[in-house]
């Protein structure tokens, strides 16, 4: 748990989509938060929408913690699908090599802004849980199969249970019936799929109803039972998810084992292209990489950052619109936290976080004016976006001499690290760029602070290609004890 940690008392609410209302968490303070989120089915390239999804609850997560929560945030993979089954026969592969590939890469774009590794359950893998909850549909009543070896949840047989979507009864049973399986044997046309036959050449699991493969809605329920037991604390995912799937997974979790699947519901808002729906059906979307490449040109070395920040600057529940200027403003910003962040070390005579933070004048320092305002924001429904007010309120402040300024600084490392921009996404700016008596341009000047973050990352193949590019701008660099030094080259 971080040392950075909101005052003990303090509430922690977010909206609620079952209630419809910002709700606290009632959870007491220290014991084990529950956290399960859908996850991706990995059969293309993840575009900014997947990462503004991974980026809030991965935010959201590291601040749960701070709030004084152990937290476990689990995302599945559905690797076994429609989509991929159908883009790895058109691409002559079979599907667990393209599903695994594209989680791989999932995880490594991931990585780039920032979000910690989590488990991530995977159908393929989950076969004999899912197998155990349908029958136990089954054996209750709730759920049947049909001669040709399908099964489905039965609708009419479970009226109660959590009220995620706010749907009328009639709009799930049209929209939870779609599926590509047959109404032979149905009991009513709209009970939904927890497990389909067999269909010649995919791939198939047995069963006590032949050969088949599960449903999507099976998987989530069987997985968040499997990995936590008891009700969720946080059942998560985006709002295009909340029906019929989450509608879907509350009748079968909560018709099985008679308690609330979660007790809280969240849902983010989807990520917009210019004012309009991000869809791969419209062409618009942009990919995680796109996102990513763009980020870096503007920041070099720090576009992951540059992209949290971004991502972070719409507040979770609402729609975020990937417009033109979104990414230049979030690399501007974090230019000048970056730059108060410097100018506190060099105020101070150090070079670097560690020396900021061990400097003596924090043992006199008062707490941030603003600190108290930032905690209250991320309390209340998570308010990322004015949280962050209170992040450059202190890069303002952090160039202030003496310990008022030590604060400020001190406040904002911290935050912005909560948040989760720490050496591995944001290198440059843990330390001062270096201060010389010769004059050194300033695009040699930046290669240095790079190079920099590229040692503190521990990434020397990239620290090697900036010093070739420092020396082909006619400087040597060397390593020294009190940092890098520069001299003309030759
Ligand atoms: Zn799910």
């Amino acid at each position: 748990m971080s040392s950075f940690s909101a005052p003990a008392p303090l509430a922690f609410a977010l909206y609620d989509s079952a209630a419809q209302a910002v709700l606290p968490l009632t959870l007491p303070k220290g014991q084990p938060l529950s956290f399960y989120a859908c996850g991706i089915t990995p059969y293309a390239a993840p575009h900014v929408g997947h990462l503004r999804s991974f980026v809030a609850f991965d935010a959201m997560a590291r601040v749960l913690e701070a709030f004084g929560w152990p937290t476990t945030l689990v995302r599945n993979i559905t690797d076994i699908d429609d989509k991929i089954l159908a883009m790895a026969a058109e691409q002559g592969t079979d599907w667990q090599t393209l599903s695994g590939d594209w989680a791989a890469h999932n995880r490594t774009q991931f990585a780039r802004v920032g979000v910690r590794p989590t488990p991530e359950p995977r159908v393929s893998t989950h076969i004999p849980q899912i197998l155990a909850l349908i029958e136990r549909l089954i054996a209750l009543g709730h759920a049947y199969a049909t001669p040709t070896g399908d099964v489905y949840f039965s609708l009419a047989t479970f009226t109660t249970g959590t009220d995620v979507a706010h749907q009328p009864r009639e709009a799930l049973r049209s929209a939870a019936g779609l599926s590509r399986v047959g109404t032979e044997g149905k009991r009513e046309p709209a009970d939904f799929a927890l497990w389909k036959a067999a269909k010649p050449g995919e791939p198939a699991w047995t069963s006590p109803w032949g050969a088949g493969r599960p449903g999507w809605h099976i998987e989530c329920s069987a997985m968040a039972e499997a990995f936590f037991g008891d009700t969720l604390t946080i059942h998560g995912g985006g709002t295009d998810l909340r029906f019929p799937h989450h509608q879907c997974e509350v009748c079968q979790s909560e018709a099985a084992f008679g308690r609330p699947l979660a007790r809280h519901w969240i849902h983010h808002g989807s990520v917009l292209h210019a004012g309009e729906k991000m869809s791969k059906s419209l062409g618009n979307t942009v990919t995680a990489a796109e996102a990513l490449t763009e980020a870096e040109a503007l920041a070099p070395g720090q576009g992951g950052a540059v992209v949290r920040w971004a991502l972070l600057g719409a507040h979770w529940p609402k729609p975020l619109d990937w417009k033109g200027t979104l990414l230049p403003r979030a690399a501007a910003d974090l230019a000048r936290l970056a730059d108060a962040l410097h100018a506190a070390m060099r105020t101070r005579g150090v070079r670097d976080w560690a020396g900021l933070q061990g400097h003596a004048e924090g043992a006199n320092a008062p707490p941030f004016v603003g600190e108290t305002a930032f905690w209250a924001a991320l309390g209340a429904n998570f308010n990322v976006p004015l949280a962050q007010a209170s992040v450059r309120q202190a890069a303002k402040a952090a160039r202030t001499a003496g310990p008022v300024g030590w604060a400020a600084a001190h406040f904002l490392a911290q935050a912005v690290r909560l948040l989760g921009l720490d050496e591995a996404i944001w290198p440059t700016a843990w330390q001062a760029p270096v201060a010389t008596p010769l004059s050194v341009p300033q695009s040699v000047q930046r290669l240095v602070v790079q190079r920099e973050g590229a040692r503190a990352a521990r990434d020397f193949a990239q620290a090697d290609v900036l010093r070739a590019q420092i020396l082909a701008r006619g400087w040597q660099v060397a390593d020294r004890p009190e940092g890098p030094h520069l001299q003309p080259a030759g």
